[in-house]
């Protein structure tokens, strides 16, 4: 089963991924993760990459593509989670020639719950894991790392990333139509799990599958 999760920048798209992946054992991909590794580790499209994501514009098709299928190929135990794609109707026809879309879960937050949780977002250098600041002494919790803020977390970057979002991937739940399943996530975070939970938990009944079900693959 592969489940796409759209929603603004800073929704909380990760922070489910990362639930989903803990909690079923979906493969979390995300296409944002995967950018920011190409520009650590200098690779070819590294330069390109950065460019992109330092104006919060979204990075050439082509890149985007090869990164996500080298992922998809990838053996899984339960199917992906996409995190972050795809992010126009391009990439979705573009996804749905590579696997199947069978649930797409829409994450809602208010833009100015938005703004408040991006200017306050922090990751470890280190192991990559994301805070709110108020949650931290500014240091990782794991690791002990001193936290900083993501280079497109800037308070005119983030206005571009949103216009983006309106622009480009909102047109994606009409695209999805009855695929659509919207979270609420502007309160109580454990609130949001309980009802992503009682969803996959109904997802997977319906289909028959467990969580050790191969998830099935058009490449
Ligand atoms: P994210 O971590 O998902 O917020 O993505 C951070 C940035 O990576 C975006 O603002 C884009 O510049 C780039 N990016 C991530 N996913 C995609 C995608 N599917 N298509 C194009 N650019 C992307």
């Amino acid at each position: 089963m592969n489940i796409v999760l759209l929603g603004k920048p800073g929704a909380g798209k990760g922070m489910f991924a990362e639930f989903l992946q803990k909690h079923y054992g979906f493969t979390h991909i995300s296409t944002g993760d995967l950018c920011r590794k190409n520009i650590r580790d200098n690779t070819i499209y590294g330069k390109i990459v950065e460019e992109h994501i330092s104006k919060g514009q979204l990075v050439p098709l082509e890149i985007i593509l090869d990164m996500l299928k080298s992922e998809i190929k990838k053996e899984t135990s339960i199917g992906f989670i996409l995190d972050g794609f795809p992010r126009n109707i391009i990439q979705a026809k573009e996804l749905e020639k590579i696997v199947d879309v069978d649930a797409v879960l829409m994450i809602d937050v208010p833009d100015e719950i938005i703004l408040e949780r991006i200017l306050n977002r922090r990751i470890c250098p280190n192991c990559h894991k994301v805070y709110n600041l108020k949650d931290t002494n500014g240091k990782c919790l794991e690791c002990g790392t001193v936290l900083v803020k993501r280079a497109d977390d800037d308070l005119k970057i983030v206005k571009n990333r949103l216009q983006v979002y309106e622009k480009e991937t909102k047109p994606l739940i009409e695209y999805f139509n009855k695929k659509i399943i919207v979270i609420d996530n502007s309160s109580q975070i454990d609130v949001a799990i309980s009802k992503i939970k009682e969803i996959i938990d109904n997802l997977l009944k319906k289909t028959g599958e467990n969580v050790w079900f191969v998830g099935h693959k058009k490449i």
